[in-house]
């Protein structure tokens, strides 16, 4: 395992036309080691001009490098591609070292971002248009897809590698530049992203970072060069955020927070359902879109599941991310502990029934490390705000339904649709579920239906903002515009103005 060495005074700057640039406002924030509760590193914040000297930089790269043919960005995708892979150890390092996630999580974090690169690779063959010969007589009509310009991708702090990831590599292989606006908790992974896409041959500015806050961010929305923006986070921020940017003419796509339930039938297999349970509600502290938050108990199995969980809960190896004995890491923040632990007391208050209680957890030798315990919850209602809110912590709610069709109502009313899961060994409700629930990504029997690099991601409802899902095609279409060509020879050419509305002859 690789391990990172930080220094308090170094700060984090920004990646702008091919190298790293300091940050020049002045304005900087403490990025902490969460395990520790250290401060680690600084990063800087940009300013409104350090905005507008990037989207410039991008603007001009991007006119060359969108003229590119797209097998020539293909083969720099693809050393970008095995310079990654040579790399995942030390991308997985920055990652525990700055979110605090596991090793091992890290590591699947960076493989399944690696997986997007390698999908852009055959960027050929995916913006290869259409052709109709003879629409009408003498005339033939094609499509094609030509990149936007300058595009934007505003990340969170909980994959700092995945998410990124799920932008960029198409944006650029379709032949935009991009400018990533990473978290401010956890910069690092995106300026060594950078380091290695310039080491692959990319040319200067037309993949950047700007490190920054909202300030940074209100920036680059209204930027007039600005094309696209692409953003993941929390649902008020990416409501204001697709409003923001259709109110200045441009396309977003905008993710937003979660509640994942998982609907657990009377015939499911009850090792499976608690092993799933485990890692979906527990993994990576809770701190995932498509976490598990809401254990859906239908029938008799409720009081089996509840008592198997609770004594998985109490041999939890909660540690510091790096130790590769540890399954759960410290929350990113304490600011993140609080508000976690804060609502622990809020479900108790409402009346749900505390089965487990993970707060004030202490890691011997990490006493100020960002840690909570698993909590488990059961009997919560759905008026309770530990069942509406997303708590993004290591916090699993466990509702009790008496039928199928009750498990179906309760998901389909919330207000989140990010992700759900259903476990049953019987093929038609297995089916009927996945037909009739209300949420973008549905997994049967499989915890965490994160959609592989070509399937693209995205929730439903208050989940997501705007048209298009992430990465997969509608990634590029995202990253694309439609044009349609229509064309005929003279020797085709009736004489003649004709007055009517043109049509087929
Ligand atoms: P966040 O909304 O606080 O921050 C996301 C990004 O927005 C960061 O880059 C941040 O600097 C920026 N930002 C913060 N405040 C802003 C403001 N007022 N105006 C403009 N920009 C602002 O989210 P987070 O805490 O970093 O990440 C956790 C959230 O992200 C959770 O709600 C989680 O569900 C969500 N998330 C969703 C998905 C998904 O695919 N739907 C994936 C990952 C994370």
């Amino acid at each position: 395992m690789s391990s990172i060495a930080y220094t308090s005074n170094e700060e984090v700057g920004h990646h702008i036309g091919g190298r790293r640039v300091a940050g020049a406002s002045g304005k900087s924030q403490a990025v902490y080691n969460p395990a520790t509760g250290a401060v680690a590193r600084q990063v800087a914040l940009a300013s409104e001009e350090e905005v507008n000297q990037v989207v410039a930089v991008a603007l001009k790269a991007q006119q060359g490098w969108g003229d590119m043919p797209p097998i020539r960005r293909a083969r720099i995708m693809q050393r970008f591609l095995q310079l990654m892979n040579e790399q995942r150890d030390t991308l997985a390092a920055m990652i525990t070292a700055e979110h605090g996630k596991v090793w091992s999580d890290a590591q699947g974090e960076v493989a399944r971002g690696i997986d997007i690169i390698e999908f852009a690779c055959g960027v050929p063959q995916l913006l290869k248009g259409d052709y109709t010969e003879q629409v009408s007589t003498g005339i033939d009509n094609w499509t094609m897809r030509q990149p936007l310009g300058v595009t934007v991708g505003i990340t969170p702090f909980n994959f700092p590698c995945m998410v990124p990831c799920w932008m960029y590599p198409l944006a650029i292989a379709t032949g935009n530049s991009f400018i990533l606006k990473p978290s401010e908790r956890d910069p690092s992974a995106a300026l060594f992203m950078a380091d290695l896409l310039t080491e692959a041959g990319l040319p200067p500015g037309v993949f950047n970072v700007i490190q920054g806050d909202k300030h940074a961010v209100d920036a680059l929305i209204a930027h007039p060069d600005v094309a696209a923006v692409s953003f993941v986070g929390s649902t008020p921020i990416a409501q204001s955020i697709q409003q923001r940017a259709a109110q200045y003419g441009k396309r977003s796509q905008a993710l937003g927070g979660a509640k994942n339930h998982m609907v657990v039938m009377p015939d499911a297999n009850p090792e499976q359902v608690v092993d799933a349970l485990m890692g979906a509600a527990y993994g990576s502290a809770g701190e995932r879109c498509m976490a598990i938050s809401v254990a859906v108990l239908v029938g008799d199995i409720g009081d089996k599941i509840v008592e198997m969980v609770r004594q998985r809960c109490a041999t939890l190896k909660v540690g510091n991310g790096l130790d590769e004995s540890a399954e759960m890491g410290p929350l990113v923040t304490r600011e993140a502990l609080l508000r976690v632990e804060g609502y622990v007391g809020i479900g108790i208050e409402e009346g749900a029934q505390l089965v487990v209680d993970g707060r004030n957890f202490q890691v011997a030798g990490h006493e100020d490390g960002f840690f909570t315990g698993a909590t488990l919850f059961d009997h919560v209602k759905p008026d309770m705000r530990i069942y509406k809110e997303e708590i993004f912590g290591p916090v699993l709610s466990c509702v009790r339904a008496a039928s199928f069709e009750e498990a179906v109502q309760l998901v389909n009313a919330h207000e989140f649709a990010n992700g759900v899961a259903c476990y049953t060994a019987d093929g038609h409700t297995a089916r009927e579920f996945a037909r009739r629930i209300q949420v973008g990504m549905v997994g049967i029997n499989v915890p965490i239906p994160v959609p592989m690099a070509w399937h693209g991601f995205g929730g439903w409802k208050r989940s997501l903002f705007g048209d298009m899902h992430a990465y997969g095609e509608e990634g590029v279409r995202f990253y694309t515009r439609q044009k349609s060509v229509m064309q005929r020879w003279p020797q085709s050419t009736a004489a003649g103005a004709d007055f009517a509305m043109p049509v087929a002859k």
